[in-house]
């Protein structure tokens, strides 16, 4: 028989009696060298800072209410006065999945753009809302049949503030999220709904490019320094209902990425995965090839394409191969980012995650199943293809309810390759990546995973996302920020 043997498992004899403590201290080394970064060579400053760390996460853990094993809608109060939470704002990091409907906080909505002058709104039948900003009384929709004046309403209505926190129902925010959300279509419904709410918001031309700049603030103020952006590139309309086409948004990011590091020398970047959420294998291919025309026209923006919507519901990955294949038959290059993953059932879309790396994708979206599936897990991590993780994403829609059982942690422990994202922050209400850092840090991880381990996904997000020419400087950078933050927290 052929023997194969992980480097210390040879060691790891059937003895009688008393183990060998030392071979024991040994395999626990060798374990948690396994683990997301624990191949990381901290220095002197660094093994001060993983101390302290370490008894801030001990005296959390060990508290009566562990945030990550509540649902995050009650944990998010407890997050916010944890020290970990205010050091992890801190760190230095990039956001590589987050969606451009769900970027800014709703607050920010509410407060900034629906006091605008000429917003209208209309409340649907089934109790969701509707935002159009004319210069005329818009006419009534299949949807909405009357719209009414925003400001004209809020001074009828004399509490503009008892308002303003319905509108805020945009997000799917509740105080009992098990009892109003009892299973998966329901949250997803819901889901669903508040993208449509908003759309009218900031699908206005002018605010659209107001929205990318806050946008990029609040990513700042939790000190992102790079950002890769889901979108589907909405076509936006005017006060007298001109339209400008997709490529007027693209052109629009461009402008206020540019504008914003101007502003903001120590800002990397942010480019567009083109996210597309169809039906058709006609509706994809047509989405690709507008893709790759985008991409040859706005090199420095595009970064690839995604398929993005529930997948559960939706078509496989497979059933559109004729369509993702398109790029190769044409002989050029379209990076994938595919949401691959992102269930519990067992079903076909199970499969999404060995046909999204089939289909060469560049990280994986979620990756919640990936646990399951050992082949696609080896062939992931031989490519280095990391998983997206974003778990408040996964505990609000349902997949997981105590993070402490999330499958990442799996991931985690043996090093598989891993970025933190938020997905849709506004939705689930935060800013920025530092809850979904908290939660993968203290709950997924738990108590060993350390100073390194946010080392090492830190890097790997700046490192691994960064257009190469854009590579070294970048990383430069990241390192100086990191250098500070090490210092700062001592
Ligand atoms: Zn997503």
């Amino acid at each position: 028989a052929v023997v194969t043997c992980v480097p210390l498992l040879c060691f790891a004899r059937v003895t009688h009696g008393m183990p060998d403590p030392g071979q024991r201290d040994l395999l626990m080394l060798e374990e948690a060298f396994m683990q997301t970064g624990g191949r990381v060579a901290l220095t002197e400053t660094e093994q001060k800072l993983d101390a302290h760390l370490h008894q801030l996460k001990e005296k959390e853990m060990s508290a009566a209410l562990f945030p990550p094993a509540m649902h995050f809608f009650k944990a998010k109060p407890l997050i916010q006065r944890s020290p970990i939470f205010r050091l992890l704002q801190k760190m230095p990091k990039a956001a590589l999945h987050i969606h451009s409907s769900a970027l800014v906080s709703v607050e920010w909505l509410v407060k900034n753009v629906t006091y605008r002058p000429h917003c209208y709104i209309c409340f649907t039948w089934d109790n969701s809302v509707r935002f159009l900003f004319s210069d005329r009384q818009p006419f009534p929709r299949w949807d909405c049949f009357y719209w009414q004046l925003l400001e004209t309403l809020r001074a009828k209505l004399g509490d503009p503030t008892g308002f303003d926190n319905l509108i805020q129902r945009l997000t799917l925010f509740t105080e009992d999220p098990d009892g109003e959300y009892p299973n998966q279509d329901v949250v997803w419904q819901k889901f669903e709904k508040a993208f449509i709410a908003a759309a009218g918001l900031i699908t206005h031309a002018p605010v659209l490019r107001d929205y990318l700049y806050r946008g990029l603030v609040e990513l700042m103020l939790d000190n992102v320094m790079y950002l890769e952006l889901r979108s589907g590139l909405s076509r936006t309309y005017e006060l007298d209902g001109t339209i400008h086409e997709k490529v007027w948004s693209l052109k629009t990011f461009q402008e206020v990425t540019k504008r914003f590091m101007s502003d903001h020398p120590d800002f990397l970047g942010a480019r567009i995965i083109i996210s597309v959420n169809a039906l058709s294998v006609s509706e994809v291919k047509a989405a690709i090839k507008e893709a790759i025309q985008l991409q040859k026209d706005f090199p420095d923006v595009v970064a690839g394409f995604d398929m993005v919507g529930r997948e559960d519901s939706g078509r496989t990955l497979w059933y559109f191969r004729e369509a993702l294949s398109l790029p190769a038959d044409l002989s050029v290059t379209l990076p994938y980012f595919f949401h691959a993953g992102e269930t519990d059932e067992g079903t076909d879309v199970d499969q999404n995650i060995l046909d999204a790396l089939l289909f060469n994708t560049t990280r994986i979206g979620h990756g919640y199943a990936l646990a399951h599936h050992p082949l696609a897990k080896a062939i992931s991590r031989k490519r280095d293809v990391a998983v997206e993780l974003c778990p408040i994403s996964n505990q609000v829609l349902k997949l997981v309810s105590d993070l402490r059982n999330h499958p990442a942690a799996v991931l985690m422990s043996e090093g598989h390759p891993m970025v933190i994202s938020s997905d849709d922050p506004s939705l689930f209400g935060t800013t920025g990546l530092s809850y979904d850092f908290y939660e993968a840090f203290t709950g997924i991880g738990g108590l060993k995973a350390n100073l390194g381990t946010l080392k090492e996904l830190a890097v790997n997000s700046i490192y691994s996302s960064l257009p190469a020419h854009l590579k070294d400087t970048g990383y430069a950078m990241w390192q100086n920020k990191w250098n500070v933050f090490v210092l700062d927290h001592l």
